[in-house]
């Protein structure tokens, strides 16, 4: 019998690495992994983003299912936990179809995750970094500038500042104010939902183990796992494919129509620029890859914001080693990360069923 739900869910950055790798050898994947160079954690380990793989190496396997985790940091307790758990499962779970391969990359941003951020060393969000920068400079977010007092204020009164965002989200309308707070930006380096001015450390080194481990690949799926919006404990299903396109189609097929779009304006997310997945859907156009976010809900969207807004002002303004300092770090992981065993489970199952459906819809 594999353990139950709730043990799978790390306790840290460094819990979790420990408890992939090891739950991966016992699996007998094959491990990859690249390491930061300069950044380290907030323990002062090594960061790595880790890969497992299980099924036929690289070459040898026209079928993938890849599933990232801690894209966004302190999101990483969650999706983290997801990978620990089937890796856990795999002796129990049905065996893969015949050339396919399941890829899981472990914390894509392993500083965040360590230092209980949602974005990295850069201060870069990486669900905003992956614009095609050939494309041309990227847009300017107008509403960004309009709330930047609000969003990256240089003094921080916590009460003060989630009155000033309730009055800016009544006087804009919910959907300007998301767009504009959390679409991502590109003029604010020291701001929130910072997308970069290049390419992260994180794409360069994602690109670099999936360039190899894609080879041969022809039916990709991608399965990136984030937390912080809807219902508490509901995952959500998000495509940001566009909605005419095949890839949407297999994806509503699959989940038998249990998915939503940002483009169609049915999903929780507004449309962002710069997603991991978009990048991945361009960098590997050649395979019919079918991408979804697996969104879990956690605590209401207002104090979710706070704590990032929060969260951003310690970096730049605060002091991380004092008692406010202390707050603001269990406020953000607690905005990320429902440290509870009905969360934990409501995750897992999810989870599994979204996998499975994929890996069966891959096999079509
Ligand atoms: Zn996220």
């Amino acid at each position: 019998m594999p353990a139950s739900p709730e043990s799978f869910f790390p306790t840290d950055y460094v819990d979790s690495r420990r408890r992939f790798l090891s739950a991966a050898g016992e699996a007998g994947a094959a491990l990859d992994g690249r390491v930061h160079e300069t950044a380290r954690g907030a323990r002062g380990e090594a960061l790595w983003m880790d890969a497992a793989r299980l099924g036929p190496p690289p070459g040898a396997a026209e079928a993938m299912l890849l599933i990232l985790s801690g894209t966004h940091g302190v999101e990483g307790f969650c999706g983290a936990g997801a990978q620990i758990g089937t890796l856990q499962a795999r002796a129990e779970a049905a065996p893969l179809p015949p050339d396919t391969a399941l890829l899981m990359v472990h914390a894509v941003n392993p500083y965040g995750f360590s230092w209980l951020r949602r974005v990295n060393e850069d201060n870069i969000d990486l669900n905003r970094n992956f614009i095609d920068r050939e494309a041309g400079a990227p847009p300017r977010n107008a509403g960004y500038d309009a709330i930047r007092a609000i969003a990256a204020p240089d003094d921080w009164d916590a009460d003060a500042n989630l009155a000033a965002a309730d009055d800016a989200r009544a006087a804009m309308g919910d959907r300007a104010w998301r767009a504009a707070h959390s679409g991502g930006q590109y003029q604010d380096p020291v701001g929130i939902f910072y997308g970069g001015d290049g390419p992260s450390w994180s794409s360069q080194a994602l690109f670099g183990l999936l360039d190899q481990h894609l080879a041969g690949v022809k039916r990709l799926a991608v399965l990136d796992y984030h937390t912080g919006l809807g219902p508490p404990g509901y995952g959500e299903r998000i495509a940001m494919h566009d909605p005419a396109s095949a890839a949407m189609a297999r994806l509503d097929s699959w989940f038998g129509g249990d998915v939503t779009s940002t483009h169609a304006g049915t999903a929780v997310t507004v449309p962002l620029s710069g997603t991991i997945l978009d990048g991945i859907e361009r960098r590997y156009a050649d395979a019919a890859v079918s991408a979804a976010a697996l969104e879990f809900g956690t605590i209401d969207n207002r104090h979710v914001q706070l704590a990032v807004r929060a969260d951003n002002w310690l970096h730049h303004h605060g002091a991380l080693d004092s008692p406010q300092g202390f707050r603001i770090k269990q406020q953000i992981r607690d905005a990320f990360f429902v440290d509870e065993d009905w969360w934990k489970r409501a995750v897992w199952e999810r989870g599994v069923e979204t996998q499975r459906a994929m890996l069966e819809g891959l096999a079509l």
